[in-house]
């Protein structure tokens, strides 16, 4: 049985992970968010669920998302202030895929202000194009639980088959090749020049993310604990 994760403490920050798709963001952000009991806002979660449920925002943010292209400002936007109203936001929380231009991130610096907190604290996961497209082709996703494999370099041990809990693993529509390089381009055109904004802020961590996911992981919890 799987022990359930303590938090280590309040994470009384808000941090972000910037990266391009298949650099691992995700993947970190999850895992600090439980270290922490935090809350880990994924905007491209958040946006899947609408689609899923067929509400007005997921049928507009549907056909651009199968495309690979940015989802407007004016609707994430209004979605992200209304999660971090919630309660459990009072004591930081980690975004996963949020700011992804600089206009989002202005917004954000704003809302942030009224909420009480300081600066941000920003991630950048460092990672060649040629190592993203491996890993985003061979990206698998647990249908049940939400566990992410690698058919190349974390494959299950049966193949389909999530270990967990014996969920079919399935592909993102938006994991194949052709949506994976509109989705690289929009970063480098609309979400890279993020990093020389917060670089110039001063609030700017860069980690290689090129290394194994726990190697990562040590370094950013280091990174996070060295905020206190
Ligand atoms: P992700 O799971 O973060 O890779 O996001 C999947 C897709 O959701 C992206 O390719 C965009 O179409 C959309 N999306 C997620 N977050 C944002 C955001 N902050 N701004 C605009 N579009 C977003």
């Amino acid at each position: 049985m799987a022990l359930e994760q303590r938090p280590v403490g309040k994470l009384d920050h808000v941090v972000i992970f910037l990266g391009a798709p298949g650099s691992g963001k995700g993947t970190q952000a999850k895992v600090l968010a439980a270290k922490f009991g935090a809350p880990h806002l994924s905007t491209g979660d958040m946006l899947r669920e609408h689609v899923a449920k067929g509400t007005p925002f997921g049928l507009k943010a549907k056909p651009i998302m199968e495309r690979g292209e940015l989802v407007p400002d004016s609707l994430v936007l209004r979605m992200v202030a209304e999660r971090i109203e919630r309660p459990d936001c009072s004591h930081g929380f980690v975004f996963d895929g949020f700011p992804r231009t600089v206009a989002q991130a202005q917004y954000l610096g704003e809302l942030l202000r009224q909420h009480g907190f300081s600066h941000p604290f920003v991630i950048h996961m460092v990672i060649s194009h040629m190592m993203l497209i491996r890993r985003l082709t061979g990206r698998r996703t647990c249908s049940v639980g939400g566990e992410i494999y690698n058919i190349f370099d974390r494959p299950p041990k049966m193949e389909g088959i999530c270990d967990n809990d014996g969920g079919v693993l399935i592909q993102r529509p938006d994991d194949r090749e052709e949506v994976i390089r509109q989705r690289l381009l929009a970063y480098d055109k609309q979400t890279s020049p993020l990093v020389n904004y917060y670089r110039r802020l001063g609030f700017l961590y860069e980690i290689d993310a090129s290394k194994s996911v726990p190697e990562v992981e040590q370094e950013i919890a280091q990174a996070v604990a060295n905020l206190k």
